[in-house]
Protein backbone atom coordinates (compact mmCIF):
# COMPACT_ATOMS: atom_id res chain seq x y z
CA UNK A 1 0.00 0.00 0.00
CA UNK A 2 1.44 3.05 -0.96
CA UNK A 3 2.35 5.67 1.87
CA UNK A 4 1.83 2.78 4.06
CA UNK A 5 5.34 2.93 5.63
CA UNK A 6 7.33 5.96 6.78
CA UNK A 7 9.65 7.86 4.08
CA UNK A 8 12.37 7.33 6.75
CA UNK A 9 11.87 3.40 6.38
CA UNK A 10 11.37 2.82 2.51
CA UNK A 11 14.57 5.46 2.35
CA UNK A 12 16.71 3.41 4.40
CA UNK A 13 19.04 0.70 2.84
CA UNK A 14 19.10 -2.90 4.49
CA UNK A 15 22.27 -3.53 6.75
CA UNK A 16 24.52 -5.46 3.90
CA UNK A 17 26.16 -7.52 6.57
CA UNK A 18 22.90 -8.73 7.98
CA UNK A 19 20.97 -9.24 4.22
CA UNK A 20 23.65 -11.17 3.28
CA UNK A 21 24.38 -13.44 6.52
CA UNK A 22 20.33 -13.94 5.71
CA UNK A 23 20.41 -15.16 2.43
CA UNK A 24 23.48 -17.54 3.24
CA UNK A 25 20.85 -18.74 6.31
CA UNK A 26 18.45 -19.36 3.93
CA UNK A 27 20.55 -21.15 1.23
CA UNK A 28 21.66 -23.26 3.86
CA UNK A 29 18.24 -23.82 4.73
CA UNK A 30 17.24 -25.23 1.67
CA UNK A 31 19.97 -28.01 2.10
CA UNK A 32 22.77 -25.98 0.03
CA UNK A 33 26.52 -26.00 1.74
CA UNK A 34 26.99 -22.59 2.00
CA UNK A 35 30.11 -21.44 3.90
CA UNK A 36 29.35 -18.17 5.58
CA UNK A 37 32.53 -15.53 5.19
CA UNK A 38 29.86 -12.55 5.67
CA UNK A 39 29.09 -11.61 8.80
CA UNK A 40 31.91 -10.55 11.49
CA UNK A 41 31.16 -12.81 13.91
CA UNK A 42 33.74 -15.14 16.19
CA UNK A 43 33.11 -18.66 15.31
CA UNK A 44 34.09 -19.59 19.17
CA UNK A 45 31.91 -19.99 22.07
CA UNK A 46 31.73 -17.54 24.45
CA UNK A 47 34.23 -18.35 27.12
CA UNK A 48 33.40 -20.77 30.09
CA UNK A 49 34.23 -18.15 32.83
CA UNK A 50 31.80 -15.55 31.68
CA UNK A 51 28.44 -18.28 30.34
CA UNK A 52 29.22 -19.18 34.14
CA UNK A 53 29.09 -15.44 35.30
CA UNK A 54 25.56 -15.31 33.40
CA UNK A 55 24.00 -18.91 34.77
CA UNK A 56 25.28 -17.21 38.16
CA UNK A 57 23.48 -14.29 37.51
CA UNK A 58 20.16 -16.48 36.28
CA UNK A 59 20.33 -18.28 39.69
CA UNK A 60 21.23 -14.76 41.78
CA UNK A 61 17.69 -13.49 40.05
CA UNK A 62 19.09 -11.04 38.25
CA UNK A 63 15.15 -10.27 36.11
CA UNK A 64 14.38 -6.75 36.77
CA UNK A 65 14.78 -3.44 34.56
CA UNK A 66 18.68 -2.37 35.04
CA UNK A 67 19.03 1.23 35.33
CA UNK A 68 18.66 3.00 31.73
CA UNK A 69 22.66 3.71 31.14
CA UNK A 70 23.70 0.21 32.82
CA UNK A 71 24.75 -1.78 36.32
CA UNK A 72 26.85 0.82 38.70
CA UNK A 73 29.18 -2.11 39.02
CA UNK A 74 29.55 -2.66 35.61
CA UNK A 75 29.94 0.88 34.77
CA UNK A 76 32.72 0.69 37.48
CA UNK A 77 34.34 -2.17 35.44
CA UNK A 78 34.16 -0.66 31.97
CA UNK A 79 36.11 2.51 34.14
CA UNK A 80 38.36 -0.08 34.97
CA UNK A 81 38.70 -1.56 31.60
CA UNK A 82 39.36 1.90 29.65
CA UNK A 83 42.07 2.23 32.57
CA UNK A 84 43.76 -0.48 32.25
CA UNK A 85 43.86 -0.79 28.38
CA UNK A 86 43.35 2.53 27.02
CA UNK A 87 45.21 5.39 30.07
CA UNK A 88 41.60 7.08 29.30
CA UNK A 89 39.92 8.65 32.66
CA UNK A 90 36.53 7.89 33.06
CA UNK A 91 34.38 8.20 35.30
CA UNK A 92 31.08 6.03 36.00
CA UNK A 93 28.60 9.31 34.97
CA UNK A 94 30.81 9.12 31.52
CA UNK A 95 29.82 5.96 31.01
CA UNK A 96 26.53 4.33 28.96
CA UNK A 97 25.90 0.81 28.39
CA UNK A 98 23.79 -0.43 25.36
CA UNK A 99 22.40 -3.07 23.64
CA UNK A 100 25.31 -3.38 21.34
CA UNK A 101 28.21 -0.72 20.09
CA UNK A 102 25.35 -0.60 17.57
CA UNK A 103 23.16 1.41 20.01
CA UNK A 104 26.05 3.24 21.72
CA UNK A 105 26.90 4.24 17.88
CA UNK A 106 23.56 5.53 16.93
CA UNK A 107 22.48 6.97 20.69
CA UNK A 108 25.83 9.35 19.96
CA UNK A 109 24.56 10.27 16.36
CA UNK A 110 20.95 10.43 17.53
CA UNK A 111 21.99 12.90 19.97
CA UNK A 112 24.76 15.28 18.50
CA UNK A 113 23.22 15.10 14.71
CA UNK A 114 20.53 18.12 13.34
CA UNK A 115 19.53 17.90 10.01
CA UNK A 116 22.13 19.28 7.97
CA UNK A 117 25.29 18.37 9.80
CA UNK A 118 27.39 16.64 7.70
CA UNK A 119 29.70 13.25 9.27
CA UNK A 120 32.72 12.37 7.87
CA UNK A 121 33.45 9.03 7.23
CA UNK A 122 36.33 7.44 6.22
CA UNK A 123 35.96 5.28 3.50
CA UNK A 124 35.59 2.12 3.60
CA UNK A 125 33.73 1.81 7.02
CA UNK A 126 31.11 -0.37 8.31
CA UNK A 127 27.64 -0.81 6.54
CA UNK A 128 25.49 1.32 8.94
CA UNK A 129 27.52 4.45 9.67
CA UNK A 130 26.14 5.79 6.80
CA UNK A 131 22.68 4.55 7.43
CA UNK A 132 22.60 5.59 11.28
CA UNK A 133 23.60 9.29 10.00
CA UNK A 134 20.85 9.57 7.26
CA UNK A 135 18.21 8.48 9.99
CA UNK A 136 19.20 11.28 11.92
CA UNK A 137 19.15 13.31 8.94
CA UNK A 138 22.47 14.23 8.37
CA UNK A 139 24.76 14.17 5.67
CA UNK A 140 27.45 10.95 5.38
CA UNK A 141 30.38 12.59 3.65
CA UNK A 142 32.80 9.77 2.56
CA UNK A 143 36.75 10.23 2.65
CA UNK A 144 38.22 7.98 0.16
CA UNK A 145 41.70 5.60 1.52
CA UNK A 146 42.30 3.18 -0.91
CA UNK A 147 44.38 -0.12 -0.93
CA UNK A 148 47.48 1.86 -1.46
CA UNK A 149 47.48 3.78 1.64
CA UNK A 150 46.65 0.63 3.55
CA UNK A 151 43.30 2.51 3.67
CA UNK A 152 44.18 5.22 6.05
CA UNK A 153 43.47 8.88 5.58
CA UNK A 154 46.31 11.67 5.76
CA UNK A 155 45.73 14.96 7.81
CA UNK A 156 45.56 16.80 4.46
CA UNK A 157 42.94 14.68 3.54
CA UNK A 158 41.29 15.08 6.40
CA UNK A 159 41.40 19.15 6.36
CA UNK A 160 40.01 19.26 2.97
CA UNK A 161 37.06 17.99 3.93
CA UNK A 162 36.21 19.68 6.79
CA UNK A 163 34.04 22.47 5.76
CA UNK A 164 31.40 24.97 8.56
CA UNK A 165 28.60 21.89 8.00
CA UNK A 166 30.91 19.34 9.50
CA UNK A 167 29.90 18.05 13.00
CA UNK A 168 31.37 15.09 13.76
CA UNK A 169 34.75 12.59 12.08
CA UNK A 170 33.97 8.87 12.94
CA UNK A 171 37.09 7.16 12.81
CA UNK A 172 37.36 3.33 13.23
CA UNK A 173 40.64 1.76 13.89
CA UNK A 174 40.85 -1.70 14.04
CA UNK A 175 39.00 -0.88 10.82
CA UNK A 176 36.40 -3.33 9.77
CA UNK A 177 36.22 -3.63 6.58
CA UNK A 178 39.79 -3.32 6.06
CA UNK A 179 41.43 -4.49 9.31
CA UNK A 180 43.86 -1.27 8.81
CA UNK A 181 45.27 0.21 12.49
CA UNK A 182 46.12 3.96 12.86
CA UNK A 183 49.09 4.22 14.82
CA UNK A 184 49.85 6.73 17.55
CA UNK A 185 51.66 9.36 15.44
CA UNK A 186 48.97 8.84 12.70
CA UNK A 187 45.83 9.53 14.98
CA UNK A 188 48.33 12.12 16.20
CA UNK A 189 48.44 14.02 13.41
CA UNK A 190 44.95 13.99 12.56
CA UNK A 191 44.12 14.95 15.63
CA UNK A 192 46.68 18.51 14.82
CA UNK A 193 43.87 19.01 12.35
CA UNK A 194 41.11 18.87 14.67
CA UNK A 195 42.55 21.14 17.41
CA UNK A 196 41.74 24.15 14.63
CA UNK A 197 38.13 22.82 14.57
CA UNK A 198 37.21 23.05 18.06
CA UNK A 199 33.38 22.57 16.91
CA UNK A 200 34.02 19.18 15.96
CA UNK A 201 33.18 15.69 17.58
CA UNK A 202 34.71 12.36 16.92
CA UNK A 203 33.32 9.17 17.33
CA UNK A 204 36.14 6.61 17.58
CA UNK A 205 34.48 3.10 16.99
CA UNK A 206 37.03 0.73 18.88
CA UNK A 207 35.42 -2.39 19.06
CA UNK A 208 38.02 -4.66 17.35
CA UNK A 209 40.57 -3.58 19.83
CA UNK A 210 41.69 -6.64 20.71
CA UNK A 211 42.21 -8.05 17.63
CA UNK A 212 44.80 -6.87 16.83
CA UNK A 213 48.01 -8.16 15.56
CA UNK A 214 51.02 -6.11 16.23
CA UNK A 215 50.07 -1.96 16.33
CA UNK A 216 49.77 -1.17 19.75
CA UNK A 217 46.25 0.11 19.59
CA UNK A 218 45.44 3.75 20.64
CA UNK A 219 42.32 5.49 22.03
CA UNK A 220 42.19 8.63 19.75
CA UNK A 221 40.57 10.33 23.25
CA UNK A 222 43.97 9.87 24.66
CA UNK A 223 45.18 12.65 23.07
CA UNK A 224 44.83 15.09 25.45
CA UNK A 225 42.80 18.23 23.23
CA UNK A 226 40.49 15.76 21.91
CA UNK A 227 39.01 14.04 25.27
CA UNK A 228 36.79 16.50 25.80
CA UNK A 229 35.25 15.98 22.17
CA UNK A 230 35.55 12.44 21.56
CA UNK A 231 33.32 9.48 22.45
CA UNK A 232 34.61 5.94 22.73
CA UNK A 233 32.84 3.03 21.70
CA UNK A 234 33.73 -0.39 22.40
CA UNK A 235 31.85 -3.68 23.45
CA UNK A 236 32.59 -7.03 24.31
CA UNK A 237 31.37 -8.90 20.88
CA UNK A 238 34.15 -9.16 19.39
CA UNK A 239 37.26 -9.69 21.66
CA UNK A 240 35.05 -12.17 24.02
CA UNK A 241 32.64 -14.07 21.29
CA UNK A 242 29.67 -12.46 22.65
CA UNK A 243 28.24 -11.26 19.54
CA UNK A 244 24.47 -12.05 20.31
CA UNK A 245 24.87 -10.87 24.10
CA UNK A 246 24.46 -7.54 22.76
CA UNK A 247 26.52 -5.44 25.29
CA UNK A 248 27.85 -2.51 23.71
CA UNK A 249 29.43 0.58 25.48
CA UNK A 250 30.59 4.43 25.38
CA UNK A 251 33.03 6.99 27.45
CA UNK A 252 31.97 10.33 26.25
CA UNK A 253 31.98 13.85 27.89
CA UNK A 254 29.14 13.40 30.99
CA UNK A 255 26.52 15.71 29.25
CA UNK A 256 26.79 13.64 26.12
CA UNK A 257 26.59 10.48 28.41
CA UNK A 258 23.77 12.14 29.81
CA UNK A 259 21.84 12.53 26.55
CA UNK A 260 22.36 9.18 25.36
CA UNK A 261 21.00 8.08 28.55
CA UNK A 262 17.69 10.01 27.67
CA UNK A 263 17.65 8.71 23.93
CA UNK A 264 17.76 4.81 25.59
CA UNK A 265 15.25 5.84 28.27
CA UNK A 266 12.76 6.88 25.31
CA UNK A 267 13.70 3.97 23.09
CA UNK A 268 15.11 0.34 24.64
CA UNK A 269 15.58 1.00 28.29
CA UNK A 270 18.78 -0.42 29.88
CA UNK A 271 20.30 -3.54 28.17
CA UNK A 272 19.97 -7.02 28.85
CA UNK A 273 20.16 -7.55 32.76
CA UNK A 274 21.84 -11.42 32.45
CA UNK A 275 24.38 -10.46 29.47
CA UNK A 276 24.95 -7.39 31.21
CA UNK A 277 26.52 -9.16 34.81
CA UNK A 278 28.44 -11.46 32.32
CA UNK A 279 30.27 -8.64 30.79
CA UNK A 280 31.33 -7.01 34.48
CA UNK A 281 33.43 -11.10 34.41
CA UNK A 282 34.46 -10.53 31.17
CA UNK A 283 35.81 -7.03 31.44
CA UNK A 284 37.70 -7.66 35.15
CA UNK A 285 39.76 -10.86 33.30
CA UNK A 286 43.24 -10.00 32.19
CA UNK A 287 42.80 -9.76 28.44
CA UNK A 288 45.47 -12.82 27.95
CA UNK A 289 42.47 -14.56 28.92
CA UNK A 290 41.32 -14.36 25.22
CA UNK A 291 45.01 -14.48 23.26
CA UNK A 292 43.93 -18.07 22.19
CA UNK A 293 41.19 -16.34 19.85
CA UNK A 294 43.45 -14.03 18.67
CA UNK A 295 46.35 -15.95 18.19
CA UNK A 296 44.18 -18.50 15.90
CA UNK A 297 42.50 -15.46 14.13
CA UNK A 298 46.26 -14.22 13.35
CA UNK A 299 46.76 -18.02 11.95
CA UNK A 300 44.05 -17.82 9.61
CA UNK A 301 44.78 -14.38 8.32
CA UNK A 302 47.94 -15.49 7.08
CA UNK A 303 46.46 -18.65 5.38
CA UNK A 304 43.93 -17.00 4.02
CA UNK A 305 46.15 -13.89 2.70
CA UNK A 306 48.72 -17.04 1.06
CA UNK A 307 45.27 -18.56 -0.30
CA UNK A 308 43.50 -15.90 -1.90
CA UNK A 309 46.53 -14.73 -3.57
CA UNK A 310 46.98 -17.65 -5.82
CA UNK A 311 43.43 -16.58 -7.57
CA UNK A 312 44.26 -14.10 -10.42
CA UNK A 313 42.44 -10.41 -10.35
CA UNK A 314 42.74 -10.19 -6.32
CA UNK A 315 44.72 -7.31 -4.83
CA UNK A 316 45.10 -7.37 -1.31
CA UNK A 317 45.93 -5.44 1.11
CA UNK A 318 47.40 -6.84 4.72
CA UNK A 319 45.41 -5.95 7.58
CA UNK A 320 46.78 -5.83 10.59
CA UNK A 321 43.81 -6.11 13.18
CA UNK A 322 40.00 -7.27 13.05
CA UNK A 323 38.88 -10.07 11.12
CA UNK A 324 38.20 -9.38 7.54
CA UNK A 325 40.20 -9.28 4.03
CA UNK A 326 38.86 -6.20 1.34
CA UNK A 327 40.47 -7.45 -1.51
CA UNK A 328 40.02 -4.82 -5.07
CA UNK A 329 38.23 -7.65 -7.57
CA UNK A 330 37.06 -5.22 -9.91
CA UNK A 331 39.54 -6.84 -12.00
CA UNK A 332 36.33 -9.01 -12.67
CA UNK A 333 34.46 -6.17 -13.60
CA UNK A 334 32.77 -6.18 -17.17
CA UNK A 335 33.76 -10.07 -17.49
CA UNK A 336 31.14 -12.78 -18.15
CA UNK A 337 31.65 -15.99 -16.26
CA UNK A 338 29.92 -19.10 -16.91
CA UNK A 339 27.20 -17.08 -18.79
CA UNK A 340 27.00 -14.62 -15.75
CA UNK A 341 27.96 -10.64 -16.32
CA UNK A 342 30.00 -9.05 -13.56
CA UNK A 343 29.28 -5.74 -13.52
CA UNK A 344 30.14 -4.45 -10.10
CA UNK A 345 30.99 -5.64 -6.49
CA UNK A 346 27.49 -6.64 -5.78
CA UNK A 347 27.23 -8.84 -8.57
CA UNK A 348 30.40 -10.67 -7.91
CA UNK A 349 29.65 -10.94 -4.27
CA UNK A 350 25.89 -12.35 -5.67
CA UNK A 351 28.28 -14.68 -8.40
CA UNK A 352 30.38 -16.30 -5.16
CA UNK A 353 26.80 -16.80 -3.45
CA UNK A 354 25.45 -18.56 -6.05
CA UNK A 355 28.46 -20.39 -7.53
CA UNK A 356 30.72 -21.11 -4.97
CA UNK A 357 28.15 -21.25 -2.42
CA UNK A 358 30.39 -19.11 -0.12
CA UNK A 359 28.53 -15.67 1.36
CA UNK A 360 30.86 -12.25 1.27
CA UNK A 361 29.65 -8.99 1.45
CA UNK A 362 29.68 -6.40 -1.25
CA UNK A 363 32.08 -3.25 -0.97
CA UNK A 364 29.87 -1.08 -2.27
CA UNK A 365 27.91 -1.21 1.59
CA UNK A 366 31.49 0.06 2.68
CA UNK A 367 31.88 2.87 0.21
CA UNK A 368 34.79 1.00 -1.58
CA UNK A 369 32.71 -0.51 -4.93
CA UNK A 370 35.99 -2.11 -6.30
CA UNK A 371 36.22 -4.51 -3.42
CA UNK A 372 34.39 -7.15 -1.20
CA UNK A 373 34.69 -8.09 1.97
CA UNK A 374 35.78 -11.66 3.22
CA UNK A 375 35.29 -12.46 7.22
CA UNK A 376 37.85 -15.20 8.37
CA UNK A 377 36.36 -15.50 11.69
CA UNK A 378 35.55 -19.08 10.65
CA UNK A 379 37.71 -22.36 10.82
CA UNK A 380 40.22 -23.44 8.79
CA UNK A 381 38.53 -26.02 7.06
CA UNK A 382 35.83 -23.52 5.78
CA UNK A 383 38.42 -20.84 5.11
CA UNK A 384 40.56 -23.41 2.92
CA UNK A 385 37.21 -24.86 1.42
CA UNK A 386 36.11 -21.55 0.84
CA UNK A 387 39.07 -20.40 -1.23
CA UNK A 388 39.01 -23.12 -3.58
CA UNK A 389 35.45 -22.62 -4.23
CA UNK A 390 36.24 -19.24 -5.30
CA UNK A 391 38.65 -20.04 -7.50
CA UNK A 392 36.82 -22.92 -9.31
CA UNK A 393 33.84 -20.67 -9.33
CA UNK A 394 36.46 -18.21 -11.12
CA UNK A 395 37.84 -19.96 -13.57
N1 LIG B 1 29.56 -5.72 12.74
C1 LIG B 1 29.48 -7.03 12.18
C2 LIG B 1 29.81 -7.01 10.71
O1 LIG B 1 30.22 -6.01 10.18
C3 LIG B 1 28.15 -7.65 12.48
C4 LIG B 1 27.01 -7.35 11.56
C5 LIG B 1 26.60 -5.93 11.63
O2 LIG B 1 26.06 -5.51 12.63
O3 LIG B 1 26.91 -5.24 10.64
O4 LIG B 1 29.71 -8.05 10.09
Amino acid sequence: MKGELSNRINSLPASATLTMAAKARDLKNQGFNVIGLSLGEPDFNTPDFIKEAAVQAVNDNYNSYTPVDGYGELKEAICKKFKRDNHLDYSPSQIVVSTGAKQSIANAIQVLINPGDDVLLVAPYWVSYSAIVVLAEGNPIEIYSDIKTDFKITPEQLEKAITRKTKMVVINSPNNPSGSVYTEDEYRSLAAVLEKYPDIYILSDEIYEHINYGVPHFSFAKIPSMYDRTLTVNGVAKAFAMTGWRIGYLGAPERIAKACTKMQGQTTSGANCIAQRATITALEAPVSKIQYMVDEFATRRERIIALLGTIEGFVLNHPKGAFYVFPDISHYFRKTIKGKTIENSSDFALYLLEEAHVATVSGEAFGCPNNIRISYAASMDDIEEAVKRIQQALT
